[in-house]
């Protein structure tokens, strides 16, 4: 963002505040050359990286694509519409802040499994199956145990304090 009184390219954020439904952000910026400060209200859509296909076309990040595939997939899951929301807000944040340019459609589908997993397993699960496309029941089943491994870990570990 170019400073509107000097036009130099490099300003600071000093802070950053989400609104309440996580879809804009106040700023408050200042110039590196003028140190003048201002205000910003920033749209998260205006910065989100693009995303690379696998076939290696870029598309814009889509969020509703997203959630639609985690709704998908949360399906009869006793998951609320509000932790969906916030899953994918997450994401977004998570990118926003890490300021970079574009993100791997893979990448951004190993957020959405991490932040599934914490979630809901089932839905962790079909989320996974469709995105990284098992190449057979065999893999599947890893993965499940895999899960359940870590249930058990965690159960142990719940017991034990
Ligand atoms: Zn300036």
């Amino acid at each position: 963002m170019k400073c509107p009184f000097c036009r130099h390219g490099d300003t600071k954020v000093l802070d950053s505040r989400p609104d309440a439904e996580g879809r804009s952000i106040r700023r408050r910026r200042q110039c590196l050359s003028c140190d003048k400060r201002w205000r910003t209200v920033e749209q998260i859509e205006d910065e989100m990286p693009l995303v690379i296909k696998k076939n290696g076309t870029f598309q814009p990040f889509d969020r509703l694509k997203l959630l639609t595939s985690v709704e998908v997939s949360c399906g009869k899951r006793p998951v609320s519409r509000a932790d969906m929301e916030k899953l994918i807000a997450n994401i977004e944040w998570n990118l926003l802040e890490s300021g970079i340019d574009t993100i791997s459609s893979i990448d951004l589908g190993e957020n959405v499994m991490d932040g599934l997993k914490q979630l809901d397993e089932i839905a962790y699960i079909r989320f996974a199956s469709v995105y990284r496309r098992f190449k057979d029941v065999g893999e599947l089943m890893a993965e499940v145990e895999d899960l359940l491994h870590h249930q058990r870990d965690s159960n142990n570990e719940a017991k034990s304090n």
